[in-house]
Formats: structure tokens, sequence, C-alpha cells
């Protein structure tokens, strides 16, 4: 069936992972739009309650039994994502590392309020680091989950977005939908075309209200940036950023946000972050680790780095283009 008219897009913003979440639908009718995207609601609404780390939910329970030594039998969606992030997790040289939660606990950034109060004393930090607690340390065996360190703890934040929004680009495939732009605060996954053209998306200028380039993105690409001007700790007339590096148990200062590209949503996600923590010199060698290619970086100064595959697909900024991510 072909339509006569092109057929308006269908968008929606949901409140979702702690975050707005806006679905754009091209190509179908409203209908069917409106059914796929309720089937997206439904899934990542019982997404964020399974994989929170601190609300009761299958994540918390296999953190009590990790804490307790205990095997603990997962869902399959869980065992899937574990097992994706423990892959991450070595790809990144434990930069990304999902384990590293009662760090995250420490610092305050565990819950979906900006901190308060003072950073972690240094030997809590030290004491915390010292328990070396890695995503190597877990055994995945089918939906067996089982820790040989007690001191792993397990918080999703750093991917969960980017796994999330690889599940529900799934859900709309199966509801009939090849167009699509989901945009979930720092990350966006596109599906097909918006018509004739690719989608359009921008990233956000981090250090004033603005974009510093926009791209378009081709079909099954998701672009994430990781950046510490959304997330951080006020204290002592400082900002603490809420990704940690795994080595010093202590925030990322000196780069500002980061943009990854990639086939997988997942991927690009732990990207960004991972390379946040990597920093301005290493960050190519944990990008070639972690099969990324296309990257954008801006450093505290104001410095932007990007691979020769991003910049050869960076726009200058100006006519219309989405939210940026
Ligand atoms: P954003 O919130 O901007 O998407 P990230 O994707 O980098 O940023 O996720 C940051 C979150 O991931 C933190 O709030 C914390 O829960 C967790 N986290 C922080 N540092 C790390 C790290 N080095 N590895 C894995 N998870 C981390
Ligand atoms: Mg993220
Ligand atoms: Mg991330």
């Amino acid at each position: 069936v072909r339509a006569l008219r092109p057929m308006p897009d269908v968008s929606e913003s949901l409140y979702l992972f702690g975050t707005m979440v806006e679905i754009e639908i091209h190509g179908v009718d409203d209908a069917t739009a409106r059914a796929a995207i309720a089937a997206v609601d439904a899934h990542l609404e019982t997404l964020h309650r399974d994989w929170h780390a601190w609300r009761p939910g299958e994540l918390e329970s296999l953190n009590a039994a990790i804490a307790a030594g205990a095997p603990f039998t997962v869902d399959a969606p869980m065992a899937a994502v574990l097992t994706q992030g423990r892959a991450l997790a070595c790809a990144s040289d434990g930069l990304f590392d999902p384990a590293i939660g009662a760090l995250v606990e420490a610092w305050g950034f565990h819950a979906d309020t900006l901190p308060e109060g003072d950073p972690p004393p240094a030997a809590e930090i030290a004491r915390l680091v010292a328990a070396h607690p890695r995503m190597t340390d877990l055994t995945i065996s089918g939906r067996e989950v089982r820790s040989s360190n007690p001191a792993v703890q397990l918080d999703l934040g750093a991917y969960a977005k980017g796994a999330a929004l690889d599940l529900a680009e799934a859900d709309l495939r199966a509801a009939g939908i090849t167009d699509a732009v989901l945009n979930a605060g720092g990350g966006v996954q596109v599906m097909g075309r918006h018509g004739a053209r690719p989608w359009r998306v921008a990233i956000r200028d981090p250090f004033a209200w603005g974009v510093v380039a926009a791209l378009e993105l081709q079909p099954g690409e998701s672009l994430h940036t990781s950046g510490n001007y959304e997330r951080y700790l006020e204290a002592g007339g400082l900002r603490f950023s809420h990704i940690l590096d795994p080595r010093s148990g202590r925030p990322v200062t000196d780069i500002v946000s980061v943009s990854v590209l990639a086939q997988n949503g997942a991927l690009a996600d732990a990207a960004a972050t991972a390379l946040s923590v990597a920093g301005a010199k290493d960050w190519p060698r944990i990008a070639a680790q972690m099969g990324v290619e296309n990257v954008l970086m801006i450093t505290g100064a104001g410095e932007i780095f990007a691979t020769p595959a991003m910049r050869a697909r960076l726009a200058p900024v100006g006519g219309d283009f989405p939210a940026p991510v």
C-alpha cells in the first residue's frame, strides 16, 4: 500500500529511565505508531525497574546476593545485558566497569537527583578501590550469576540507556516500524530514514546553550554523549563529574563531553563513558580496542578532538535539527 500523501510524523515524549524519551515515527499511520510507542513505553518501564541499582527490583536483589556471596538466577534480558557489559568492560581495560556500584553510591551518583554534601573521605575511596570490583569477577552461566568478589555492586547507569534503546528499537521493528528516531537524554538511536533523507541530530555545546555540530545518522546507528555538565556533585566551590575513574575512585576532571557513534547503543554509551575516563591522551587506544571509529571529545580547556571518520560526518550547524544529544 502506498500512501497518496506523505504521512505526518507521529511523536511522543515519555518520562522513562529517569529522563525524557522522545520517540518520533515516520511513514506509518497514527494507530500503528501509537501502538508501537505504547509497547516501548511498557518495556522501558519494566527495564528501568529491573535494572535500577538502588530500588527494589531484580538488580538490587542480585547485588544483595553478590554481597552475601550467593549465586542468583536472573531473567534472560538481565543475563544478556550483564554479558554484554562484561565484554565491554574488558574491551575498555576496565575504564568502563559497571561493577563499581559501591563507589558510585559513595559519591551519591546512584540516585536520580543531584547529590549533596561532601565528597567521600579519601580513606573510604581508597578502601573501595582496593577491593577491586570488576565485571571479570562475574561468572554468568545461563541465567545464573555469581561473583568471586563480594565487593562487586552492579550499577548499569553508564550503558543501560544505550542497551534499553537497542531493545526499544527491536520493539518498534516488531510492531512494523521501519523509520524512527528515539532520543533519550544524551542518547539517540535511529531506524531507517526520515523520508528521502537520513535523520539529523546535533551534538550539544557543553559550554553554551547551543550545539557544536550536526550530523546525519544512517539507519541503525546510535549516538551517545557522556557529559559532566548534567549530573555532578557541587561541593566547596568545585564540581565533581558523575563519571568515575575506577582506578582512582575519583571523578573525571579534564573531559567535558564525549560523543560516540556506533552501530549498537550499548556500545556507544559504554564507550562514551570509557573514553571520558581514558582522557585526552589514551582515548584513541581504548576506542580502537572497543571497535569504535566515530568519536568527538571536548576537553575542559575547550579543545575538540575527533576521529577522521567522525570529522568527515560533521556538518556545520544551521537550519533545523532536532533536540541536541
Ligand atoms: P550520562 O549519565 O551522561 O549518560 P554515562 O553514560 O557516562 O553518563 O553514565 C554515568 C553513570 O554511570 C554514573 O552516574 C554512574 O552511575 C555510572 N558510572 C560512573 N563512572 C563509571 C565507570 N567508569 N564505569 C561504569 N559506570 C560508571
Ligand atoms: Mg549514559
Ligand atoms: Mg555512557
